[in-house]
């Protein structure tokens, strides 16, 4: 009766955490890319077959990883984004917590092949289950591609939970736009079952990533905003009065390029649209607030979906205000009808 309790191993530990991380195969695609973001990729391309339960592929062009640091970056709290608890107020990258890819690692068959600016000869791994299988020198372009395929094979219950091949696509292409209005420098390449879904200009123009999106119904009736003021900045395109959805789909809102659903800034658009679009229909927007990393609170939740402010009222009445006055002081607005 001496040994009741056991210390976990890495393996089960990085299997156990995982489903924090990784819950579908949108999660590994959404970890995968925001990864490219930070490596400062200019181009993203992303390949998947079956929803991605089959396989998911992302290939950038950004830093790559160094050859001697591979092994690492599949270890649990691996990270080259922060080093102390600090760097989180100053913190301008997607990722932080160096969970994804040991998570991603130990619950598929993961394939890396990447090259870092600085060495002449890139690296291919394999991995299965979170552990290395192999590991060689190849001929490569500088970037990273990563190839996921049989998620969950090794947690039968989980694999038995995916959803449809069509409810997965749908999360993930959904996923890819919110990367791609995020992030409009970045070019993004989708392909769905072999066929190309998405292909934005990545020239930094938000309107253009809208558009390859949305289509011209939508960019056609926006309004640019561009407000600052001490706390925040904020920049983007809302709707006008002619469009607006029955859901909250088209509701695009960013902290500094992060995709967040905050309640503060959803409850100040829509309070600023009352009695210019129907009771019980959403705005639709595009906006992203870029604020000092010190003010806010990324770190309440794994994915990261939710952030705490700093000053919460004075964020929503700022925005409340100047989204009010932007759209009363459209030209577009007098030529439709408002509602009470
Ligand atoms: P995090 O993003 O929180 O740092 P991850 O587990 O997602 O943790 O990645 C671990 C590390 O691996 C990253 O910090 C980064 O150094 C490296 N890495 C992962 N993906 C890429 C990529 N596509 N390009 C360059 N480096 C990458
Ligand atoms: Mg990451």
């Amino acid at each position: 009766m001496s040994n009741r309790i056991n210390i976990l191993d890495d393996l089960t530990i990085n299997k156990i955490a995982a489903g924090e991380v990784v819950e579908r195969p949108s999660s590994v695609v959404k970890e995968l890319v925001e990864n490219c973001v930070d490596a400062k990729s200019t181009k993203v391309i992303v390949d998947i077959v079956d929803g991605g339960k089959k396989s998911i592929r992302v290939t950038d062009n950004g830093s790559g990883i160094l050859s001697s640091e591979v092994d690492k970056s599949f270890l649990r709290h691996a990270t080259s984004k922060i080093k102390e608890i600090d760097d989180l107020y100053d913190l301008y990258s997607l990722g932080f917590r160096g969970e994804a890819l040991a998570s991603i690692a130990a619950v598929s068959k993961l394939e890396m092949i990447t090259k870092a600016k600085e060495e002449v000869v890139g690296t291919k791994v394999f991995v299965e289950g979170g552990k290395i299988i192999s590991k060689e020198p190849v001929g490569t372009t500088n970037g990273t591609t990563i190839i996921i395929k049989d998620i969950f094979f090794n947690t039968p219950v989980r694999q038995k939970f995916l959803k449809s091949t069509h409810a997965e696509t749908i999360n993930i292409s959904d996923l890819i736009n919110k990367l791609a209005i995020g992030n409009p420098a970045v070019q993004f390449k989708y392909i769905n079952n072999g066929k190309q879904m998405l292909n934005t200009p990545g020239d930094g123009k938000l309107i253009n990533v809208v558009r390859s999106i949305y289509g011209k119904d939508i960019t056609e009736n926006l309004i640019e905003v561009d407000f600052e003021c001490e706390y925040f900045r904020m920049s983007g395109y809302i709707g006008n009065n002619n469009v607006y959805r029955s859901n909250k789909n088209l509701q695009h809102t960013y902290i500094n390029k992060r995709f967040v659903k905050s309640k503060v800034i959803l409850d100040a658009i829509n309070e600023a649209y009352k009695s210019i679009i129907p009771i019980g229909k959403h705005a639709v927007c595009f906006l992203n607030i870029s604020i000092n990393p010190a003010k806010i609170d990324v770190n309440i939740h794994p994915t990261k979906l939710e952030v705490k402010f700093e000053d919460e009222k004075d964020l929503y009445i700022q925005l409340r205000d100047y989204l009010r006055r932007k759209l009363l002081s459209s030209n577009l607005l007098g030529k439709y009808e408002t509602y009470d």
